[in-house]
C-alpha cells in the first residue's frame, strides 16, 4: 500500500540532466538562430558568421537564455507540484514562461531591432499554440474512470450502459481514466498564440527586419567583407552612427571587393558615391575609388606573320546606373615615339565610347589599336595616352560637345569641372622577331 505523499521521487540525477539537456538545447536554439541569420545574411562568410556570434549581445543570448530557462523550470516544477499541478501544466506553463522570457530578453539586448528574432521566435509557437488548443479541449482530470463519450462518472453499481449517453462501457474505450476537464483557459491561449506567431510572421514590418537586428559593428564587418548587403540592412546602416575607423572599414572593404568582384550591386556603389561626393572619403581611398573603376591595360595579340596589333582595352567596375559615368578621350598611340597616324581621335569621335556594360567583355568590342610590323633586329615601343574623366552623365555629353577639340598641342579639352581626370599613359614593347 503506497503511503500518501510517500511515492517514488524521480532521483535528482535524472531532474539535474533533464535540466542540464534542456539548457544544452535551448543554448543550441539560441546559437543557431543567431548563425542563420548572420549566415543568410553574409552569403557563408565564416569570418563575418564568427564575429556577429563574438558579439556581446550574441553570447549573452546564447548563454543567458538557456540559464534563465532552466532556473525556471526548476522554480515551476516546485510551484506546480505544490499546487498539484499535473506535469502537462507544468511543461506548457515552463513553454509559455521561455517563450516569454526570450522575448523580453532579445527585447533587453536589442532593443525594437529585435523584431527579427521575435518572428522567428513566433513561428515555433505555431506547434506549441496548437498542443494548448488540443490539450485544452481534451484535458481530463484526476484518474477515476469515466464515460469516454460523455464524461458521467462510472461506478461499478451502474453497469455496462452509461445512464446519460447509452455508450456501452464494457467495449474497449469505453471509459476513460480522469473527468472531462476542457479548458476554455488553455485553449484561448493557443487560439491567441496561433494569431499572433501568424500576424507577427506575416507582417511586412517584420519581414525586412534582420538587419536592424544586427549590430552596428557586424554591419559594417559584413559590408566591408563581402560588399553585399540586403537593401534594409543598408537603409539601416544610413541610420546609425559609424565611427571613423569603421567608416574607414566601410570605404576599404568595398573597394577591396569592387575589386575582387569587378562589381559593386547598387547599393554598395552608392554608399561610396555618397562618400566620394561629399569629401567624406579619405584622398588616398577617393583616388582608389576613380581609377580602379576604369583601368586601360595594353594588350598584344598576333594577328599576321610578323604583324603585331596592340589594342587599348577597358576594365570596367562601373556598376550600371550609378551616379558616376565615365568618358575616355583617347590621345593616339606611338610607336617608337612617332604618333601613329589616325590613332588620335581628334574629331566628331574624340570620346571613345566606353560601353559601361561590356567593353572589357563583349566579343567583337572594337578597341583603340595600332598594327606594327615586328622588326627583326630590335623590339619596337608602343604607347598609347587617355584621359580616364569621371563625372555625372550631365557633365559628360556625348558626341562632339567637348573633347572633340585639341585645344592646346596634345591636349584635349575637357571640362574644368569634373571631379576627376586621371591622364594615362601605357606602354608596352612589341620584341624582335625572326
Ligand atoms: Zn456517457
Amino acid at each position: 500500500v503506497a503511503e500518501p505523499g510517500g511515492s517514488i521521487k524521480t532521483p535528482r540525477v535524472t531532474q539535474v540532466a533533464l535540466v542540464v539537456l534542456l539548457s544544452v538545447v535551448w543554448a543550441l536554439v539560441g546559437l543557431i538562430s543567431v548563425a542563420t541569420m548572420t549566415i543568410g545574411w553574409s552569403g557563408g562568410s565564416l569570418r563575418t558568421s564568427l564575429l556577429a556570434l563574438a558579439n556581446w549581445r550574441s553570447v549573452v543570448f546564447i548563454v543567458g537564455f538557456p540559464v534563465l530557462a532552466a532556473g525556471e523550470l526548476v522554480v515551476l516544477r516546485r510551484f506546480g507540484r505544490r499546487l498539484g499541478w499535473g506535469r502537462e501544466s507544468i511543461w506548457l506553463w515552463a513553454w509559455t514562461l521561455w517563450f516569454v522570457t526570450i522575448m523580453v530578453l532579445a527585447f533587453g539586448l536589442w532593443g525594437l531591432r529585435s523584431l527579427a528574432m521575435l518572428r522567428m521566435t513566433w513561428g515555433l509557437l505555431v506547434p506549441l499554440s496548437i498542443v494548448y488548443m488540443a490539450y485544452g479541449m481534451g484535458r481530463r482530470l484526476g484518474t477515476e474512470p469515466h464515460c469516454a463519450k460523455c464524461g458521467y462518472p462510472w461506478r461499478a453499481e451502474i453497469g455496462e450502459i452509461c445512464p446519460e449517453c447509452g455508450s456501452n462501457w464494457s467495449q474497449r474505450g469505453g471509459t476513460k481514466p480522469g473527468r472531462p476537464a476542457r479548458s476554455l483557459v488553455l485553449v484561448s491561449v493557443g487560439v491567441v498564440l496561433l494569431l499572433l506567431s501568424f500576424a507577427a510572421t506575416l507582417s511586412p514590418v517584420a519581414s525586412g527586419a534582420i538587419g536592424p537586428l544586427m549590430p552596428t559593428g557586424f554591419l559594417v564587418e559584413q559590408a566591408a567583407a563581402t560588399g553585399r548587403l540586403s537593401s534594409g540592412a543598408w537603409v539601416e546602416l544610413q541610420t546609425r552612427s559609424l565611427t571613423p575607423e569603421q567608416l574607414r572599414r566601410l570605404d576599404e572593404g568595398l573597394l577591396d571587393a569592387r575589386m575582387a568582384r569587378d562589381r559593386l550591386d547598387r547599393s554598395a556603389n552608392a554608399w561610396l558615391e555618397g562618400r566620394v561626393a561629399g569629401s567624406l572619403m579619405s584622398p588616398e581611398l577617393t583616388e582608389r575609388f576613380y581609377d580602379e573603376m576604369v583601368e586601360l591595360e595594353l594588350r598584344t595579340r598576333e594577328i599576321s606573320d610578323g604583324a603585331v596589333r596592340v589594342e587599348v582595352v577597358a576594365i570596367n567596375r562601373m556598376t550600371p546606373f550609378g551616379a558616376t559615368d565615365v568618358r575616355i578621350i583617347f590621345g593616339g598611340f606611338r610607336v617608337d615615339g612617332v604618333l601613329a597616324e589616325g590613332t588620335r581621335f581628334e574629331k566628331f569621335s574624340s570620346i571613345f565610347r566606353f560601353d559601361p556594360w561590356s567593353i572589357s567583355r563583349k566579343p567583337g568590342a572594337v578597341f583603340p589599336g595600332v598594327t606594327v610590323a615586328r622588326r627583326r633586329d630590335s623590339a619596337t615601343v608602343v604607347t598609347a595616352e587617355a584621359w580616364v574623366c569621371y563625372g555625372s552623365s550631365t557633365q559628360l555629353p556625348w558626341g562632339d560637345a567637348w573633347g572633340g577639340a585639341w585645344g592646346m598641342p596634345d591636349q584635349p579639352a575637357i571640362p574644368s569641372a569634373l571631379p576627376w581626370v586621371r591622364h594615362v599613359t601605357l606602354s608596352t614593347e612589341v620584341e624582335a622577331g625572326d
